[in-house]
């Protein structure tokens, strides 16, 4: 593979950024770099303790006015964001394909997410609704009504750079909330061209400026976040060990979050699945974005009577695969973050290799410029604990099964539960798998894989993985505060319980 020339990859991302109305705010030391030749693309300052002081101030302030304004105006200014979105539909997909080392069509299915994300909730600031409950009362009238709930810290991920602060935000501003944005140190161009052209969109429709906030820096910045007792809500995705660290924090002071974090998901493979669909959808969940999505497959649990036919498919599936620069026609998987990630998987092969595993296929460096692998597919004796472990990178483990019941423990059994699916024609197993003693995961699927979810569903999961919801379904509840509110319209006060009191 010839390496792609850095010089015209920087000038790919300025000119990208330049298109959305962006302007770097000067250069500092946050160096954006990208995977595709593991260079940097620009500079930007990491925001100083003043400027989050004046964040959050303005978030808090802003918030009184926001709060007030009614829900369908609030959804004007979502609808304009999607509007401008479609139009920068390619700039945004080629930033992420910069930053993050998408493929092109993944990057831009990444940018539909967001467009998809703004129509939802441009439909959902006409139907926050509560509820109306019987009251044991005679002429009282019982109620649930659901109020903006503050200021919404959203930290997000390298790997869904811009679909994750979509989710948060479209849902927090037509909820009434404010946002401040702390995006991954390793994506602070895509938040740029999203922060334009939101702030535009604001501009267009009238919303404070203050609705949304970027904000540059790791940890650091995350932390301040975290701790400050004007952010109501901290919407929290990445790690396990970055969930471990913010939860307790935010406990600490009697804040919210709404944590995202790791995966580890499995997929049962049955004696009478269409083993055509099944592979197909394996190798697009195991080895799609080169392994680093959350809802990554990265364990696959196969019955015995077909593990080795189901093997040699994806082996030879995976060595079909073309590797190298994303915006190539043709390659299906683009290069590892960086380095660190490349290193995480040598050391994983390695474990599980010592640990009896058999690496059919992949798990080679391609070139010297970036870290380009090839997907490795793995034979495992036992679910070890390199196997119970989340490498962000595509390592797809295969364990066997004999009996149904063998197969759902052995799903069950890892520390995280987002994603997880079944390939069957069985109905019963198909049923029982989805069931409350199937799998334990925020997402369980029939007949697809782990990944690709759409947004009209709640996203989350359970255990290690946090059990937050973002996105569709009711998840607009995390981001407003609930009231239960009891009127009596009678002449009469009668005490709830039978009470009597005087
Ligand atoms: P990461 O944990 O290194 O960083 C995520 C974000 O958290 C970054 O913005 C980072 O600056 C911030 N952060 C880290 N430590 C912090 C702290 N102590 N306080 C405040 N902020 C802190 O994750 P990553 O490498 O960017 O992303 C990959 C991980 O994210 C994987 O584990 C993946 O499974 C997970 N992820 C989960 C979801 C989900 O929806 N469940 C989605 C995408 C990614």
């Amino acid at each position: 593979m010839t390496p792609p020339d850095p010089e015209a990859l920087r000038d790919r991302a300025l000119r990208a950024l330049h298109r959305c109305g962006a302007q770097l705010p000067g250069s500092g030391d946050l160096v954006a770099r990208t995977p595709i030749t593991d260079t940097p693309l620009a500079e930007v300052p990491v925001s100083c303790a003043a400027d989050v002081e004046a964040a959050l101030a303005a978030a808090a302030h802003t918030f009184r006015d926001w709060r007030s304004t009614p829900a369908p105006v609030r959804g004007a200014t979502v609808r304009r964001l999607g509007e401008l979105l479609a139009e920068h539909k390619s700039d945004l997909a080629e930033l992420v394909t910069l930053e993050a080392g998408k493929i092109e069509s993944e990057a831009l299915g990444e940018v539909q997410e967001m467009i998809d994300v703004c129509d939802f909730a441009v439909g959902l600031s006409r139907q926050l609704y509560g509820v109306t409950m019987a009251s044991e009362r005679p002429g009282h009238r019982l109620s649930e009504t659901w109020h903006p709930l503050g200021v919404v810290a959203v930290v997000s991920a390298f790997n869904f750079p811009v679909a994750v602060w979509s989710w948060n935000t479209a849902i927090a501003l037509v909820c009434g909330d404010t946002v401040l944005w702390k995006p991954s140190e390793r994506t602070p161009l895509t938040a740029t061209a999203c922060a334009a052209l939101l702030a535009r969109a604001a501009r267009e429709t009238g919303a404070p400026e203050a609705v949304h906030q970027l904000l540059y820096g790791g940890t650091d910045i995350g932390e301040v976040l975290v701790d400050d007792p004007r952010v109501a809500l901290v919407s929290a995705t990445g790690s396990v060990a970055m969930g471990r660290a913010v939860a307790p924090r935010v406990a600490a002071r009697f804040g919210r979050c709404l944590l995202e974090l790791g995966g580890n998901n499995g997929a049962v493979v049955a004696p009478s699945a269409d083993l055509d669909l099944a592979v197909r959808g394996i190798v697009f969940s195991a080895a799609g974005t080169a392994g680093q999505r959350c809802t990554t497959l990265r364990r696959l649990i196969v019955h015995s009577s077909v593990v080795d036919e189901v093997v040699d498919r994806i082996a030879a599936a995976y060595r079909s695969l073309r590797v190298g620069d994303p915006f190539a026609p043709g390659v299906l998987v683009g290069p590892l973050i960086d380095a660190g990630a490349h290193r995480a998987m040598t050391a994983a092969l390695d474990t599980a290799r010592a640990d009896g595993g058999e690496v059919v296929c992949g798990g080679q460096r391609i070139g010297e410029i970036g870290y380009y692998v090839t997907p490795a597919l793995v034979r495992m004796p036992e679910q070890t604990e390199i196997v119970r472990t989340e490498t962000f990178a595509p390592i797809l483990y295969v364990l066997t099964y004999e009996e149904f019941d063998e197969a759902i423990a052995l799903h069950n059994a890892v520390p995280q539960g987002l994603s997880s699916s079944i390939f069957t024609t069985d109905q019963r197993e198909a049923e029982r798998f989805l069931s409350a003693d199937g799998s334990d995961c925020g997402i369980a699927n029939v007949n697809i894989g782990t990944s690709g979810a759409e947004i009209g569903g709640a996203f989350g999961g359970e255990k290690e993985t946090g059990g937050g919801r973002e996105s569709g379904s009711d998840s607009w509840k995390a981001y407003m505060r609930r009231a239960t509110n009891t009127v009596n319209y009678s002449d009469e006060l009668p005490l709830a319980q039978g009470v009597e009191f005087g």
